[in-house]
């Protein structure tokens, strides 16, 4: 009864603490772009994804207009485009800086020079022409040649200075404008003849990174099923392929491809039975990959489904964490003390390396911990760093919780006739002894016996 009303009041605890979701700011790459900054994100995705870089200095000049050369270099980059060593080049003034990659650019059909055969790599790019340029490298020119008129006016409505825009620009900038690459001013103006900045360039190109993929816009939890804990990734778009990886048993991985999250990614405190926290982290920008890392408690298996919309949700990923059923009524999941020997002061033997033993028993404790929760099994330790503790006080500990087994730990280094693994169960020289014990203390020499394949100096009773 007593185990129960304890495994009670950690579920009732765990129901309170389910925090919020906090989105973690993406720290600072450049001195110059501070994390308030409306480009701030866009610069750091597309400064991980290789796709712009910095100066020296460590900054990164976010106001400093992008020529026309440097900006081909970087939708080259992000489209991962190869760059020919050898070229024939296509305009009359191009140049060794950024001439393969313009060249790239101009076999794909994105940009294209002057009537007289020039490029002018070094003019500034007008924003009119990075919308062309990016609806021509997303595939999207013959959509924007083929809007009539009054899709064009409709796209454009609003723009103050419509009447700057070239009127070849004009269908290329309001499909630009429509599916949100571009934002017109506050004042209503889209200066279509202004140079673009970088900071412009790198807000533009992340938005049309986004487009093409599974964009996290949140994880739902769900702690109220009866036999699982669900968390729910719900995305933007069709994910691609999903792996997991749960080959240390207290967490579980769960990799999405063709997916981006935004910012730094999520942090979110869980506290149910089956799941403590969770973090959804980019784990790559080429190829773009999240991770969902589960901090897992009790569980028995886990489940992950992608789901496809309905009931007025979009795409999800679905990971169900189930519970690990609860013993017979009146007995909870049993309770094992671990108690790494020595510490602290104590550093207990020295091995011919140098190492403590000390440090060895709670390295040895920490590992079991890991796979009895996993089991099911709940712990306890009389320490888990390196503090001294006094043998009643790891005693009157496990006592205390009245855990079902104590295991100390030690790793003796006796004279050269005493090597080996060794197990020790309670009992007295009169031969009294605990059964359970020696049972246990049996399985255990067993096993270590084979997995060290050590000398069996076989269990021993401590009288
Ligand atoms: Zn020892």
């Amino acid at each position: 009864m007593g185990l129960w009303t304890v495994v009670l009041a950690v579920l009732v605890l765990a129901a309170v603490v389910l925090g919020p979701t906090a989105a973690q700011a993406h720290p600072s790459s450049f001195a110059d772009v501070s994390t308030s900054a409306d480009a701030h994100d866009a610069i750091e995705y597309l400064s991980k994804a290789g796709v712009v870089s910095g100066y020296a200095d460590g900054s990164f000049k976010p106001a400093t207009l992008l020529n026309r050369g440097q900006a081909t270099k970087m939708l080259v980059k992000q489209k991962g485009l190869t760059v020919a060593s050898t070229v024939v080049y296509a305009f009359s003034d191009v140049e060794s800086v950024y001439g393969t990659y313009v060249e790239a650019a101009a076999a794909k059909g994105w940009i294209a020079g002057y009537p007289d055969g020039s490029f002018r790599t070094y003019d500034p790019l007008q924003r009119q022409h990075m919308a062309v340029i990016m609806v021509r490298c997303l595939g999207w020119e013959a959509q924007a040649q083929s809007l009539t008129q009054s899709q064009i006016d409709a796209g454009l409505k609003g723009i103050a200075d419509v009447a700057q825009i070239t009127p070849g620009a004009r269908p290329y900038v309001a499909l630009a404008l429509s599916k949100g690459l571009f934002q017109g001013g506050a004042d209503g103006r889209f200066s279509p003849t202004a140079a673009i900045t970088r900071a412009q360039f790198a807000l533009v190109a992340y938005r049309a990174e986004l487009l093409g993929l599974a964009v996290v816009q949140g994880v739902r939890v769900g702690t109220d099923h009866p036999d699982k804990t669900r968390v729910v990734l719900d995305l933007s778009a069709e994910p691609g392929a999903i792996s997991t990886d749960s080959e240390n048993l207290g967490y579980l991985n769960v990799d999405v491809a063709g997916s981006v999250v935004e910012g730094g990614g999520i942090d979110k405190q869980v506290g149910s039975g089956e799941v403590a926290k969770l973090t959804v982290r980019q784990l790559t920008y080429r190829p773009q990959k999240v991770r969902v890392t589960l901090d897992l408690e009790r569980f028995s298996r886990w489940e992950v489904t992608t789901l496809a919309p309905s009931d007025g949700k979009g795409y999800r990923v679905v990971i169900d964490i189930f519970k690990r059923a609860e013993g017979p009524p009146g007995e909870g999941p049993p309770l094992v003390a671990l108690d790494p020997g020595h510490g602290g002061s104590d550093t207990g033997a020295v091995g011919v390396t140098g190492v403590f033993e000390k440090d060895i028993n709670l390295a040895m404790a920490l590992r079991v911990d890991v796979h009895l929760r996993a089991a099911g099994v709940r712990t306890l330790f009389t320490r888990s760093d390196d503090s001294t503790v006094t043998l009643k006080q790891r005693t009157d500990l496990a006592n205390g919780a009245k855990a079902s087994i104590f295991v100390s730990v030690h790793n003796n280094a006796a004279g050269s006739d005493s090597h080996g693994t060794e197990t020790f169960y309670w009992g007295t020289a009169d031969g009294d002894y605990s059964p359970e014990g020696r049972r246990l203390a049996e399985a255990i020499q067993r096993r270590l016996v084979d997995t060290l394949d050590s000398t069996d100096r076989g269990p021993a009773h401590t009288g």
